[in-house]
């Protein structure tokens, strides 16, 4: 079985194999979820700014044929090329065509998960394209041929000695050289020379105005606005649910945003781009890519009101501990847990059922998508087109009948309990994955059907 064809379970297993690792991804994620707090609680509005935010995305949702018309005819009054790609292949196609109209093999790419969805970076190297990431954790996670494990630290994954190796391999610096400062460094001299020569610059998109046809890019490292203002060229991607009505209701988002990522107040860069500059060209790609489809899914819909900042992964317990890898999807965690199944419901059949359902995902959302009800919602779903596991099916039709009598819930349960108690092996093997993690329980003597049974006479 490769990597590809593995589901969330065996993919986090392997993941699990270093648990030193596994601890500190875990605390790491929790340290950012507690400075997210601090954060937030400094805020007294911040109950009402998710409200907020909730519903200009819920106005946005309900009128998005209109917003988008509206954006494009004033993106395009702006002098911005706009372009439409119904779904992943159209949107590669359309950057590699404008790469050859341009006549160029190279390109710099700031933090796009949009293109990492499509899969861009791989399309345009089998057509001889050279992309460089230039957002330090991308080119990390790139240098190491992997994909971003988290959509706003992609590199959460790696320990500092690995990146060293990595920087030793790629970049010339000393062997056994891990030191944080001095590798930034490193990399921000080797991105400078890419910034300087390429022509072409392609950016992701976290917010687009309908009224003014600009568009805002937030980074912390200011290497989208680096690449985009030395390029002939500026690429911006964008999924279509990146609309934002007014100008006016920026502030809400942007106040949300880094707070929820990383505790931080502000995003160090959020940029604006509203036209190109004399001499410069700007194209912009719409992307639906599956998303009109999940518009029309009315239990769904409201995961297209996501802004990518990432805090209900690092509130969860189960990506905390099994790394974004194993959901082998661009968008990890609970909202890509919701997002994937409705690209591909066989591919991504598993991930729904990757969750506790414990409700933290939905309580830290910024725009107050209701991630735990639509992971139940999706089992449902799921169970119902027939894309549970076979495994699944039959236990499920076992417990719906074992349950529905009470001569064989009475029979069952006296069977585990001896079970337990004479052949815990049965139950504690490998074969069985609740157990890989956990102790055995002590087997009660009787049942409390019996015990109330006894009782009850007294
Ligand atoms: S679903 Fe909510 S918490 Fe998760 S990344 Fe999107 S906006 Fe952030």
């Amino acid at each position: 079985m490769t990597t590809e064809t593995k589901d969330h379970a065996e993919l986090a297993e392997i993941f699990n194999k270093d648990e030193d690792r596994v601890d500190w991804h875990d605390e790491t994620l929790w340290w950012i979820r507690a400075k997210r707090d601090k954060s937030v609680h400094q805020l007294p509005e911040w109950e009402a700014l998710r409200e907020a935010a909730s519903g200009i995305k819920h106005n946005v949702l309900s009128n998005l044929n209109a917003y988008l018309q509206e954006f494009e005819s004033a993106a395009k009054a702006n002098g911005i090329i706009v372009h439409w790609a119904a779904d992943a292949k159209e949107h590669n196609e359309i950057v590699h065509g404008l790469l050859a109209e341009n006549k160029v093999t190279q390109m710099v790419k700031s933090k796009s998960m949009l293109t990492e969805e499509c899969h861009l970076n791989d399309y345009l190297a089998t057509h001889g394209i050279e992309v460089i990431d230039s957002d330090l954790g991308e080119r990390i996670v790139q240098l190491a041929g992997e994909a971003p494990s988290h959509i706003v630290l992609p590199c959460i994954h790696k320990k500092k000695e690995e990146i060293g190796d990595l920087f030793h391999m790629y970049l010339g610096t000393p062997s056994n050289m891990s030191d944080p400062q001095f590798l930034t460094e490193t990399a921000r001299g080797s991105l400078r020379e890419t910034f300087l020569t390429r022509k072409v610059a392609l950016t992701g998109v976290n917010f687009a105005i309908a009224e003014t046809g600009e568009f805002v890019v937030c980074t912390n490292e200011g290497n989208a606005d680096m690449g985009a203002h030395l390029a002939d060229v500026h690429i911006a991607c964008m999924g279509i649910e990146k609309l934002i009505p007014k100008r006016e209701h920026l502030g809400v988002f942007l106040r949300l945003l880094t707070r929820s990522a990383t505790g931080q107040p502000i995003t160090t860069y959020s940029s604006h781009f509203k036209k190109p500059r004399a001499g410069q060209q700007m194209h912009l790609v719409l992307v639906d890519n599956g998303r009109s489809i999940q518009l029309g899914r009315e239990d769904f819909r409201n995961s297209l009101k996501c802004i990518r900042c990432g805090a209900c992964m690092n509130t969860c317990p189960v990506y905390r501990r099994s790394g974004g890898h194993s959901y082998h999807t661009a968008v990890a965690g609970p909202i890509g847990s919701i997002l994937a199944p409705n690209l591909d419901m066989r591919k991504y059949a598993d991930l729904p059922f990757a969750s506790t359902l414990c409700g933290s995902c939905s309580n830290v959302c910024p725009v107050k998508i209701d991630i735990h009800d639509q992971l139940y919602k999706w089992r449902q779903v799921l169970v119902k087109e027939g894309y549970a596991p076979t495994g699944k099916k039959i236990a499920m039709q076992v417990m719906a009948k074992t349950l529905a009598s009470p001569t064989l819930y009475h029979a069952a349960g006296k069977m585990g309990r001896l079970t337990i108690k004479y052949a815990p092996f049965a139950v504690s093997n490998k074969l069985n994955p609740w157990y890989k993690q956990r102790e055995m329980p002590s087997s009660p003597e009787q049942s409390f059907g019996e015990w109330y049974a006894k009782n009850r006479k007294k």
